[in-house]
């Protein structure tokens, strides 16, 4: 192999096997592909290391595609349960999932992950740390951070969550603009702890070109983290978003050099409207870099319904530009997901995705849409079972009401416009009430 990356390859015209297995898949020309990968506009997900990878690409002009976040905590440790929610999320279409184990032996299901699972395989390194080395946050070393990057790369991950953007600037920007709920990140809280304890600048940051050398090395696509994300609506578009941005969009440009390919995360909580601008800062500052967002959830008063809040704001983001969706669960801000949850997680993240794409002009994707409308059209309730993003539900709801008239719905019976329409059409009778 005489590339070390995929950016590599394309910046060299080369015409990879997975370049090829994802042109076809997009139906857009190789050459096209190549191209926007050599300017980092498109990205292959890929560790060398994980064999059982189905490639799939990010970017611009390419299909939205969603991550569906997996993994135990201190308080669910039930590794059954997770590895039935991995065989749910590649069966329901997710192209990534993120492992974000936070207790337990969290390589066991990293590693079966890379080992067995089609998906795209991210994780966030800096959680891992904490369970690996169990001991005090501030006893961690700078050294000790970074090791975790490259056991993650040894492990065949496909993408990590750096947390490289909050550096001491950015954390003193921070402190001096309030916010109404701090910093939520997860990553983000933990390095800006560790920062605050030890006086020394975030690791992630002060040594990232060795990170960059280890995602050379196995390519490794870089999740450039913002741990400055919004949590509220209150927050968003505030200072140390943006400063965080700024600073991502100069760790890209770093990254790029070494043609090592690079998404970058972003918000968060958002109000509707200021979404699409915020698209348009991001890819500004980045240069076009692919974005990863996580919701945004449009509003903060409605838990048990994050699924759907988020569904809005993704939507909305990737009309705008955002190439993938973190899907959100009903129990987001709640309790970890379930199986169920993650079920309704993924189907509110797809559809946010398709209805973008449609917006979007994506190849073929009004087709789905146009083939239901036919269905629908002609009363066949098998294809319309056969299309519907969730065919077990959509069956389901229809055999829990049958109607009299077999062909219509209980919703309007004798009064289906469908029916009608296409009786009149055809020169029949039309009597609804004498039927
Ligand atoms: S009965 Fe009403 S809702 Fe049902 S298929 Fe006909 S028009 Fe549509």
């Amino acid at each position: 192999m005489n590339y070390a990356t995929q950016m590599e390859a394309a910046r060299r015209g080369i015409l990879t096997e997975e370049m090829n297995a994802v042109a076809a898949k997009e139906k857009i020309p190789a050459a096209q592909l190549v191209s926007l990968m050599a300017e980092g506009k498109v990205i292959i997900p890929c560790n060398k290391r994980h064999k059982s990878l189905e490639p799939n690409g990010l970017g611009s002009m390419l299909k939205t595609k969603i991550n569906v976040n997996l993994g135990t905590s201190r308080d669910m440790t039930d590794l059954e349960m997770e590895y039935e929610k991995v065989h749910r999320a590649v069966e329901m279409g997710a192209e990534a999932i993120m492992d974000l184990s936070s207790f337990g032996d969290t390589r066991k299901f990293r590693r079966y992950l890379t080992e067995n699972c089609p998906a795209i395989i991210g994780t966030v390194p800096i959680y891992d740390a904490v369970v690996y080395y169990h001991k005090p946050l501030k006893q961690i070393t700078a050294r000790e951070w970074i090791d975790i990057v490259r056991m993650h790369a040894e492990d065949g991950v496909d993408f990590m969550t750096i947390h490289c953007g909050i550096n001491r600037e950015t954390a003193h920007k921070f402190k001096k603009n309030k916010r109404l709920t701090n910093i939520v990140s997860r990553g983000g809280s933990i390095i800006f702890a560790w920062m605050e304890m030890t006086g020394e600048e975030n690791p992630f940051y002060e040594f990232f070109d060795e990170i960059l050398e280890i995602c050379r090395e196995y390519d490794v696509t870089l999740s450039l983290g913002d741990a400055c994300r919004p949590g509220c609506l209150a927050d968003a578009t505030d200072a140390s978003q943006i400063e965080e941005l700024i600073t991502l969009g100069e760790l890209t440009e770093r990254a790029w050099k070494k043609a090592v390919q690079v998404m970058v995360e972003g918000p968060g909580h958002m109000p509707l409207n200021q979404i699409a601008a915020n698209m348009e800062i991001q890819k500004t500052l980045c240069h076009g870099a692919p974005f990863y967002v996580l919701g945004p959830i449009v509003t903060d008063v409605a838990p048990g319904y994050d699924h759907i809040t988020a569904a809005i704001g993704g939507a909305a983001a990737a009309a705008a530009g955002a190439s993938f969706l973190c899907y959100v669960t009903p129990a987001e801000h709640l309790r970890l997901p379930d199986v169920e949850d993650v079920k309704e997680g993924i189907i509110a993240a797809r559809i946010a995705a398709h209805a973008a794409d449609i917006a979007k002009g994506v190849p073929d994707a009004m087709e789905w849409d146009n083939s239901m409308s036919v269905a629908r059209k002609k009363l066949d309730w098998k294809e319309m079972f056969r299309l519907a993003m969730d065919p077990e539900k959509a069956e389901r709801y229809r055999e829990t009401s049958m109607p009299e008239k077999e062909d219509t719905c209980s919703m309007c019976g004798n009064f289906c416009a469908v029916k009608n329409m296409n009786r009149i059409l055809d020169g029949e009778i039309v009597s609804i009430f004498e039927e």
